[in-house]
């Protein structure tokens, strides 16, 4: 269908071009080739209408509401492949997509999932719409008892960050169970906020709700604020994301690591522990956030190395070449709109891969990933018997805890 361009449309797109260009490195976008590896490379590059180089396209022809006139930017990820990639390196994820979808927010352009997740965020702190109080109901029956700061206000070294879909996920409680009972073994004196603990509001930001993800922010600030700690941990790479790159430019400064960099120090410690043999194949599945993002390739590998019997092997698109599950920048608040449209999942492309390469397990290190990817393989023809197991999982399996 043929739309027609509004005479308002060049002054639109020159205050939206010189805007991205106030951005860090957004300058970088008047240097765009028109290249097309963006879209190459890009997850859903082959169905968007307007992908990365086309969007910059239209701002210089004066025609960028031919994007905001399509739903094409809510295929976008987050997956920051076409940054990594660009050979001119504009920052194209958090420069132009991610602008753009705020764009998209102020218009009320919003796809309906989405809403609920900002609404349920807004509301609740998390955008699973659960209550605050029970966010820490996952560690009922743990001994020794979880350090609930607020009850204790002890001080600690660690304050883990739990997150979101580790806290609440059904899935993702026994892989937090797990890491808190690795933490126990090891010594490791630490707490968690508990109901004080909000969204850490990465994902709302990538998907354009920056007023969310500073208000989600600020109030984990303050709880930082309260308690005596050294560091924080978190089991979520977004979490690690937000906490590393964008809470400082917030006043919100700690030293932070995943717990995949925070183990991987502890291995000759961990080592000895790891008694049962987990005799497998083992694809890892790099997370966007934690590998291309952040350059966290290696840790989590040496620990799934390290425990005996499992043997290591790669799948086509590995390190900084990753493929997405499918669940970052509000992704995972998106997948009927996405299904709809592209019918295709990512998680099921990666769930391929792991057979491909003769993997018997698929093993992640982001609360997003195991729903996803046992949910494709149930759709993926013969990937019934492929197990999807969290690091923590299997460390704790090996441990027998
Ligand atoms: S990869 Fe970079 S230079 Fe090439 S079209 Fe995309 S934005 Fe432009
Ligand atoms: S961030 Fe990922 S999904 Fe979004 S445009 Fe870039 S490559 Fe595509």
């Amino acid at each position: 269908m043929e739309i027609t361009l509004s005479p308002l449309s060049p002054s639109i797109s020159k205050t939206f071009y010189s805007s991205l260009h106030e951005l860090k490195d957004g300058e970088r976008i008047r240097k765009c080739l028109q290249c097309g590896t963006c879209s190459g490379v890009c997850p859903f590059g082959y169905y968007m209408k307007y992908p990365p180089g086309k969007i910059i396209g239209t701002l210089r022809a004066g025609v960028f509401d031919l994007v905001t006139k399509t739903d094409s930017i809510w295929m976008c990820v987050s997956c920051s492949a076409c940054s990594a990639f660009c050979p001119t390196q504009i920052p194209i994820t958090q420069a132009l997509m991610t602008r753009v979808k705020e764009e998209m927010i102020l218009a009320g352009s919003v796809p309906a999932e989405l809403q609920t997740a900002f609404k349920n965020s807004q509301q609740y702190g998390n955008p699973l719409g659960e209550s605050p109080r029970k966010r820490a109901d996952w560690a009922t029956g743990i001994q020794p008892e979880v350090n609930i700061l607020g009850k204790t206000k002890q001080p600690v070294d660690v304050l883990w960050f739990v997150g979101d879909y580790a806290s609440y996920h059904p899935r993702m409680i026994p892989v937090t169970k797990s890491f808190a009972k690795i933490l126990n073994v090891l010594g490791i004196k630490f707490g968690i906020l508990g109901p004080e603990e909000s969204s850490d509001g990465d994902s709302q930001r990538l998907a354009g709700e920056r007023g969310i993800f500073e208000m989600l922010a600020k109030k984990n600030g303050q709880a930082f604020k309260k308690y005596q700690f050294r560091e924080i941990i978190t089991t979520d790479p977004h979490a690690y994301n937000a906490l590393k790159n964008e809470y400082p430019a917030l006043g919100i400064s700690y030293p932070v690591r995943h717990f995949t960099e925070f183990l991987f120090e502890r291995l000759d410690q961990i080592k000895p522990l790891l008694k049962k043999e987990v005799k497998t194949k083992i694809a890892y599945h790099d997370p966007c956030y934690l590998g291309r993002v952040n350059g966290i390739y290696d840790a989590p590998r040496e620990i799934l190395k390290s425990i005996p019997g499992v043997e290591l092997v790669e799948m086509a698109h590995q390190f900084s070449n990753s493929l997405c599950c499918g669940g970052g920048g509000g992704g995972m608040w998106l997948d009927g709109f996405q299904w709809e449209r592209a019918h295709v999942r990512l998680s099921e492309w990666r769930v391929k891969e792991a057979l491909e390469c003769g993997a018997d397990l698929l093993a992640v290190a982001c609360p997003y990933e195991p729903p996803r990817f046992e949910d494709a393989t149930k759709t993926v023809p013969n990937a019934n018997q492929l197990k999807v197991r969290e690091i923590a999982e299997l460390l704790a399996e090996s441990m027998d805890l």
